[in-house]
C-alpha cells in the first residue's frame, strides 16, 4: 500500500521519530484487533496498556513530573497515526485532551499529586464529564451542582455522555457552583474527581450506565448522588471553570482533528490499494477517472486539514490564543475525513460493506467527528460570529 502521509517536514526530527514509534506499536495491533473489540464492543485495554507503558499517553506531562514534557503538536501525530494505523483513538485521547486545564490551572499541590502517577502510567485521566441532555451544544446551560459542604463540595446530577469512565482513575467533572447570570460562562466549576475514592468509599453516590452507539466507544450515562470530592480537588477558582474547559476544548479539537486526518490518510490509501489491484473490464478500476478523481480530491482536502491542524497546534504550543484556529482545524478535518470515508466506500463497491475490509468500520467510527466533541453546525456559529463579526443567532 503507498504512504501517502506527509512526512512531519519542518517540524524536527523528534517529531518524526515520535511518528516511527507510535507507528511501530501500532503495528502490534492490526485490522483483526479492531474488528473483534468493535464486534465485541470490547475495550481495547491491551492496546492501551501497550502505549501507556511506552509513555505515549503522558507525553503532554512536565519533565519535573516525570512525563516528556511535549506539546499539543507531538500529541497530535501519537492520535494521528493510532487512526492512520486502523486504530480508534477513543479509547485513549481524553488524558491529552484534559491535560490542558489541569496543567494551565491545576494548583501545585494537585499536580504533585497526581502528575507523577499518571507519567508513571499508574493513573488514567480519561474522563471529561461535562454534557448534559438538557444543555447539550449549551454547556453554560448545565444542571448538575456542586454544594459546598464543611471540607467537600457535594456533587449532584445527571451527565448523559461521559466515556471511558469505568477505565479511568480519575475524571474532570464540570459542575455549577453559582446561578447562571449574565455572564453564562461563570458560576461554573472544574473539579478533579478521584474515582478511586469514590468507587471505595460511597460506591452507592456514582451510578455508570453503559451506552451503546453504532461503533466501539466505551461512553456512558453517569448519575452524581451526593458524590462528595474535597475542595482542594477544583481546579482553578471556584466558578471560572468554563475558561479551564475552553483550553481543554482547543486541545481536544487539535487533537481529535489529528485523528480525523489520520483516518483520511487511511481511507485514501486502502481505496488507492484496493484501486490498483481490483481488475473490472480487464484493468484496474483505478485507470478510470470516475475513480482517479475522487481520490485526488479526497487526499487534496485532506492534506489542507493537516495544514489548518498544524497552524492550530502550533499556536496552542506557544500559548497564542486559538480558539478559531483549533476549530476550524476540526471543522476541516472532520469533513475531510468523511469525505475520504465516502470515496473509500465508493471504491470498494460491495466489498466496502464488509467487515473483512475494515472500511464499514472506519466509515462509523469517523462519522462521530462531525458531531462531537462539538458539532460542525457550532463551529460554524462561532466562525461567523467570533471571527466574521455577525451577529449572534442564540
Ligand atoms: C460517542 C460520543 C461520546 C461522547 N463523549 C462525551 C464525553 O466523554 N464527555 C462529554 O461531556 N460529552 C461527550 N459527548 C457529547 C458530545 O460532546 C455532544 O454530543 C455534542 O457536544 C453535541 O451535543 P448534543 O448531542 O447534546 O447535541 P445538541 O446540542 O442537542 O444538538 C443537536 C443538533 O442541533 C444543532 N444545533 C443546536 N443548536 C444550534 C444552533 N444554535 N445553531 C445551529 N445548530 C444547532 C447541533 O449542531 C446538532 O447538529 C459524546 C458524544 C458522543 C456521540
Amino acid at each position: 500500500m503507498p504512504d501517502t502521509t506527509p512526512r512531519s517536514a519542518g517540524r524536527g526530527a523528534d517529531l518524526e521519530a515520535l511518528r516511527e514509534r507510535t507507528r511501530a506499536l501500532c503495528a502490534g495491533f492490526p485490522d483483526a484487533y479492531w474488528r473483534e473489540t468493535d464486534r465485541d464492543r470490547r475495550y481495547p485495554q491491551e492496546f492501551v496498556d501497550t502505549l501507556t507503558a511506552a509513555g505515549l499517553l503522558s507525553v503532554l506531562v512536565p519533565p519535573e513530573y516525570g512525563g516528556a514534557g511535549l506539546g499539543v503538536t507531538e500529541a497530535s501525530v501519537v492520535m494521528e497515526e493510532i487512526n492512520r494505523s486502523g486504530g480508534h483513538s477513543a479509547a485513549c485521547h481524553a488524558q491529552m485532551y484534559t491535560m490542558a486545564a489541569l496543567l494551565r490551572h491545576g494548583s501545585r499541590a494537585l499536580k504533585d499529586a497526581y502528575l507523577p502517577l499518571i507519567a508513571r502510567g499508574e493513573l488514567r485521566l480519561q474522563a471529561f464529564s461535562v454534557t448534559e441532555a438538557a444543555a447539550g451544544s449549551d454547556t453554560t446551560a448545565i444542571a448538575t451542582t456542586a454544594t459546598r459542604d464543611g471540607d467537600d463540595y457535594v456533587l449532584t446530577g445527571h451527565k448523559n455522555w461521559t466515556s471511558r469512565i469505568a477505565e479511568s482513575d480519575l475524571a474532570l467533572v464540570l459542575a455549577r457552583t453559582g446561578e447562571r447570570a449574565a455572564d453564562r460562562t461563570r458560576g461554573l466549576t472544574l473539579f478533579l474527581l478521584d474515582l478511586r475514592r469514590v468507587r471505595a468509599q460511597q460506591p452507592e453516590t456514582l451510578e455508570v450506565v453503559p451506552v451503546r452507539t453504532m461503533f466501539n466507544y466505551a461512553t456512558n450515562q453517569v448519575h452524581y448522588r451526593g458524590v462528595r470530592v474535597p475542595a482542594d480537588h477544583v481546579v482553578g477558582e471556584v466558578d471560572a471553570g468554563f475558561r479551564y474547559v475552553i483550553d481543554g476544548w482547543n486541545a481536544e479539537r487539535i487533537l481529535l482533528a489529528a485523528e480525523a486526518i489520520g483516518d483520511g490518510y487511511w481511507f485514501v490509501e486502502r481505496a488507492v490499494a484496493y484501486a490498483t489491484e481490483r481488475q473490472v473490464f480487464g484493468r484496474p478500476i483505478g485507470a478510470n477517472q470516475g475513480i482517479q478523481f475522487p481520490l485526488a480530491d479526497a487526499y487534496m482536502k485532506v492534506r489542507a486539514a493537516d495544514l489548518a491542524r498544524w497552524e492550530a497546534a502550533r499556536l496552542f504550543d506557544a500559548g497564542q490564543p486559538c480558539g478559531a484556529e483549533a476549530n476550524m482545524a476540526k471543522h476541516l478535518a472532520s469533513e475531510a475525513s468523511w469525505a475520504a470515508a465516502n470515496v473509500a466506500l465508493d471504491t470498494h463497491g460491495g466489498n466496502g460493506f464488509v467487515d473483512e475490509y475494515d472500511v464499514e468500520r472506519k466509515f462509523r467510527e469517523t462519522r462521530l467527528y462531525q458531531v462531537a466533541p462539538v458539532s460542525n453546525n457550532m463551529i460554524k456559529a462561532f466562525v461567523a460570529t467570533k471571527v466574521l463579526g455577525l451577529p449572534r443567532s442564540y
